[in-house]
């Protein structure tokens, strides 16, 4: 009989953090911290840490790894796993790490006598995965953040072999919206080629969608592309990682990069970089901002002076995606994770869902 404790992460976006104990042992899946001021950690409690076996890491954003540290503070010194692409991007070191590379992709490896899991990729971010896990006789489902249609990242489920999951968790991240990826980026694509004579600005974060549009506008426009350090190290990525990106997709070498700023530019850099997003706004005032998500704090500065277009594109699920998601993974009990949108007393209403 499973035993669940939400840490945090459902009915709230961010600290991700679900604790899962069976038999005596436990596990945690992810381990993140809020992303506001006060980096509110997830609620964990000495009784967690004592059965706790291992913890599974989805991803390398904070809201799902932000509490690892804490976790140590606390005395955990079990597994930790994750893929070798999220642990070359946390660049910490994790004290009792495992990860797995993708030759080991839907086989099953072993925790300890009692745990096993198969991973699969996630689409969110290069690297990102789900887990299907045994416990014991039970099995589950983690989706991780989860994009199905990302342009390069590719997203696979597990394979349908009958298997009733005994809880699965999703990410209903953007269960509010309903959007097609690829026709936001046809969209841009399409904005920007009618405006020539307008430099772009895009406040951008370390994900699959930032490079999905750098590697589209680079295919699409004839745009010279700005990318700074930290993004084109994501870049880099990606070579290393062809197994990751679906069939026949990479990501070409960005043309132009070594040319001097100019006023009819596209400009990619870290949304929390705020020195830059002034510096390109006073040098370029007929610059176009351009924001691809929900509004990061720099974007909700007055002294921008000029409007912000919006793309939006998805870096979770959105309706559709989720239903979908409920559909191919069978669960007696399915936890939306991820969302202010859901919360523990939410769930698809069960005609809703068509397990086929
Ligand atoms: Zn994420
Ligand atoms: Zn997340």
């Amino acid at each position: 009989m499973l035993n669940i404790d939400i840490l945090g992460g459902v009915g709230e976006y961010g600290r991700n953090c679900f604790y899962i104990e069976n038999r005596g042992q436990a596990i945690l899946l992810d381990c993140g911290i809020m992303k506001n001021a006060e980096k509110t950690p997830p609620n964990l409690a000495p009784a967690h840490i004592k059965k706790l076996q291992a913890v599974f890491i989805s991803h390398s954003h904070i809201d799902h790894v932000g509490a690892l540290p804490l976790l140590k503070k606390m005395g955990y010194s079990g597994q930790v796993l994750m893929s070798h692409r999220t642990a070359q991007q946390l660049q910490q070191p994790i004290p009792n790490l495992h990860t797995f590379h993708p030759d080991s992709i839907g086989k099953w490896i072993k925790v300890n006598d009692c745990i096993a899991f198969q991973w699969g990729y996630s689409g969110h971010l290069i690297g990102s995965v789900w887990y299907k896990i045994q416990f014991f006789d039970e099995v589950l489902f983690f989706s991780g953040d989860y994009v199905a249609d990302s342009y390069l990242l590719k997203a696979t489920l597990p394979e349908e072999d009958g298997t009733v999951y005994d809880v699965a968790f999703i990410d209903s991240g953007h269960i509010e919206k309903c959007i097609d990826n690829l026709e936001v980026l046809q969209q841009l694509a399409a904005f920007i080629k009618a405006q020539p004579n307008h430099a772009f600005i895009f406040p951008s974060s370390f994900s699959g969608k930032t490079v999905d549009m750098i590697s589209y506008l680079s295919e699409h426009t004839s745009r010279a592309i700005h990318v700074d350090t930290k993004l084109q190290n994501l870049l880099e990525q990606y070579d290393e990682d062809p197994d990751n990106l679906w069939p026949s997709k990479k990501v070409l070498p960005l043309r132009h990069q070594h040319l001097a700023d100019s006023d009819h530019m596209l400009y990619f850099f870290m949304e929390q970089n705020d020195a830059r997003l002034e510096e390109l706004v006073k040098k370029y005032p007929t610059a176009i901002v351009i924001q691809t998500g929900y509004a990061h704090s720099s974007l909700k500065r007055k002294d921008l002076n000029r409007p912000v277009t919006e793309f939006f594109y998805k870096t979770h699920p959105d309706y559709r995606d989720l239903m979908k998601l409920s559909q191919c993974i069978h669960a007696r009990k399915t936890i939306y994770f991820h969302s202010t949108h859901t919360n523990l007393a939410t769930t698809l209403k069960r005609e809703e869902i068509n397990y086929g």
